[in-house]
């Protein structure tokens, strides 16, 4: 029970990490709040709440914090991992495409982190875990708005660490490598297999295994942590 007792907002919970990250924090002990756009995929364990949120807009953010509040009392935990990915290349990317994005996964991390931090530092507690990718750190052909908003995403984790380091909040980065969710089925089967046979280890992660490096910069266990990046990645960034 690593997180007994702690309140927790999961974006993007109705699938893939978000998922695993919810079900592994309700069974650590804590009342998880799981938002998303969509439909949860399966049903939600005990101890967590569903909710819609599309991280992308300010009156539902300010709206899903104030009920928590009023609700729990507290926010401790914020997990930021709604995301969506996409391939064009620089010299194919549309402002429409762009834009969509920098929305979902970057301003919606914006958004978030700074409704959290204002009930956080009333509290002078909370930990914020936000969800970049192996893109954030590192380069590969094409997916160039994503990879504009994952390294926004590492870089305003480390900013908010600084910022709040006073004060209690702890903020930091995750970095999966490819990871087995619908997201990433969705995609092409050679575009997969490339990044696999890249991947030292030579298979795909499982989203728990992202949850788990969650579960640690959540809980007390990593409290001299701040603005760092946990690389989960089968060796793929080590090379
Ligand atoms: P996933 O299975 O597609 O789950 C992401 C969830 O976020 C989906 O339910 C999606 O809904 C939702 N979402 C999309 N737009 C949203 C919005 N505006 N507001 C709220 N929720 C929204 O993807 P995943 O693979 O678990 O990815 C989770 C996070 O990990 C993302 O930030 C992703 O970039 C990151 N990541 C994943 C990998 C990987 O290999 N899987 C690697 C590195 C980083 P819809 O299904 O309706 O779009």
């Amino acid at each position: 029970m690593r997180l007994q007792g702690k309140v927790a907002l999961v974006t993007g919970a109705a699938s893939g990490i978000g998922y695993a990250i919810a079900e592994l924090f309700a069974k650590e002990g804590a009342t998880v709040i799981a938002t998303d756009i969509a439909e949860p995929k399966k049903v939600y364990p005990a101890g967590v709440e569903s909710m819609k949120l599309d991280v992308t807009s300010e009156g539902e953010w300010e709206k899903t914090v104030a009920g928590i509040i009023k609700k729990h009392g507290k926010l401790d935990v914020l997990i930021n991992n709604a995301g969506i990915i996409a391939y064009e290349p620089l010299h194919e990317l549309g402002m429409e495409a762009w834009n969509r994005m920098i929305a979902v996964d970057q301003t919606g991390v914006f958004l978030g982190m700074r409704e959290a931090v204002r009930v956080m530092r009333k509290q002078k507690s909370g930990s914020i875990v936000n969800i970049s990718s192996i893109w954030g750190s590192a380069a590969v052909s094409g997916a160039h708005s994503y990879h504009a908003a994952k390294g926004a995403v590492r870089n305003m984790s480390k900013n908010a660490a600084m910022t709040y380091v006073g004060e209690g909040i702890r903020v930091n980065s995750v970095h999966p490598g490819f990871i087995v969710t619908p997201l990433t089925d969705s995609q092409d089967e050679a575009l997969n297999k490339a990044v696999i046979d890249a991947t030292p280890m030579k298979r795909g992660g499982k989203p728990a295994e992202i949850a788990y490096g969650c579960l640690y910069l959540a809980s007390d266990e990593s409290s001299f942590t701040t603005g760092v990046e946990l690389i989960i990645d089968g060796g793929y960034l080590a090379q």
